[in-house]
């Protein structure tokens, strides 16, 4: 028989990947080489047409949110019960894996066209969704559709946000025909779960197939613009500079030696990151005038994140009086820590032993659209191995055999959660 899931996991691989290259093996993997497929460029839009064909095929009625959300249902035998909803996003960071968020979506048509395959009749209706830039990597925030299908952001604000380029997710969305006008109202959804893989070491170290999430770690970012003088490198005298640079440096070891510090003292999760740093005019002999940092922390209780963004906000402010720059500080909407639903999390404990399959309860570092939808609706996560524990990266790989199990009791977990 076919492998529906691994043609489609492979197929959509292909999209974003430069030269579109055909990844079916960790083997083959390059590591210089990833998917790239932000929200509003041509592979994410490709990877999305693929993905509603397939839901298509497989009988979903599929509709489309202002915020370019994606819902594909598959009717219920019991019309006054609320549905199951099961997905995750098709985006990518910039050179990222080809399994981020795409294993979630895929395994979730395959669950619906496996139910479809035996006949099943599903009580629930079950709705197949893709969530809108949930990588953060063009509008400057992570989880954007979800956390406007949650009603966190209004759905004006959201397609006013601008990418890189300075364009609207309202016109990216409307020139590439992702605009919809479907309103997914969250009163009528009961369940929510995600598949995903775990993006962590923890599985593949342990040699465990599967991981059930019982947390998801909060995210808040941190932007910060600092201003000096930009001048000439060789004839500015070095006590008679504002280099913004320089500034900025104190920041970055700020960020690390503070959650370091939380992590050894209060025995927390506590990560803290500057990945982004620009430098203008970036020029050897020139001393940088302006530097715009992002910075991202997280964990699960939310007041580690909360004091460890004021620490950073505060150590941002206090670069002016030290350096003479000035420095503009910016948090976008943050995502809380989450707990996810412990009756989803019996279910899907359930669903595996019933498939099987051993498994681990656990945490999440990486941030889901599950954290937003469990703010309104019971939500569980089921995570896979990353080989390596990589992810966001070109290396990222689960292997097919443990594809294949997450698949079983996603499908599983569906039956249980859909009744019959
Ligand atoms: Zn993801």
């Amino acid at each position: 028989m076919k492998n529906r899931l691994k043609e489609d996991i492979v197929a959509s691989g292909r999209f974003g990947r430069e030269p579109e290259r055909r990844v079916d093996a960790f083997d083959i993997l390059d590591p210089e080489n990833g998917v790239t497929r932000p929200t509003g460029t041509e592979a994410n839009a490709k990877v999305r047409a693929y993905a509603m064909e397939k839901m298509e095929e497989a009988g979903l009625d599929v509709r489309m949110d202002a915020v370019g959300n994606i819902f594909g249902r598959k009717k219920g035998s019991d019309p006054g019960v609320g549905a199951v909803m099961c997905g995750s996003h098709l985006d990518s960071v910039v050179n990222g894996g080809q399994l981020d968020g795409a294993l979630g979506v895929f395994s979730a048509i395959e669950a619906v066209r496996r139910l479809n395959d035996e006949g099943y009749t599903n009580r629930r209706p079950i709705e197949v969704a893709v969530f809108t830039g949930e990588e953060g990597s063009a509008f400057g925030m992570t989880l954007l559709g979800s956390t406007a299908l949650v009603g966190k952001m209004s759905y004006e604000d959201a397609l006013a946000r601008k990418n890189p380029e300075g364009r609207m997710l309202k016109e990216v969305l409307e020139n590439s025909g992702y605009a919809g006008e479907f309103v997914m109202d969250l009163k009528n959804v009961e369940y929510f779960v995600e598949l995903h893989i775990e993006q962590g070491p923890v599985l593949y170290n342990k040699k465990m197939p599967i991981g059930i999430v019982e947390n998801i770690a909060g995210i808040t970012w941190v932007y910060a613009t600092i201003r000096g003088e930009g001048n000439h490198a060789g004839t500015t005298p070095m006590k008679m500079r504002k280099d913004a640079l320089v500034a900025a440096a104190e920041i970055i070891l700020f960020v690390e030696k503070r959650a370091n510090e939380m992590v050894d003292k209060l025995g927390s999760a506590t990560v803290g990151t500057v990945g982004k740093l620009t430098v203008f005019p970036n020029g050897t002999n020139i001393v940088p005038g302006r530097v715009e940092l992002g910075i991202d922390i997280r964990d699960v209780v939310p007041a580690h994140m909360e004091s460890l963004k004021g620490e950073v906000s505060e150590a941002l402010k206090a670069l002016e009086e030290k350096y003479g720059v000035s420095v503009d500080v910016s948090v976008p909407p943050f995502h809380s820590p989450e707990p996810l639903s412990p009756e989803v999390v019996d279910i899907i404990e359930k669903s595996a032993a019933q498939t099987g399959v051993r498994t681990m309860r656990m945490n999440s570092g990486a941030g889901h659209d599950s954290q937003n939808i469990a703010s309104r609706v019971k939500t569980g996560m089921i995570f896979v191995p990353s080989v390596g524990g990589i992810s966001h990266a070109p290396m990222e790989w689960t292997e097919w055999e443990d594809i294949e199990t997450g698949a079983k009791v996603l499908t599983q977990t569906l039956r249980n959660l859909a009744g019959s």
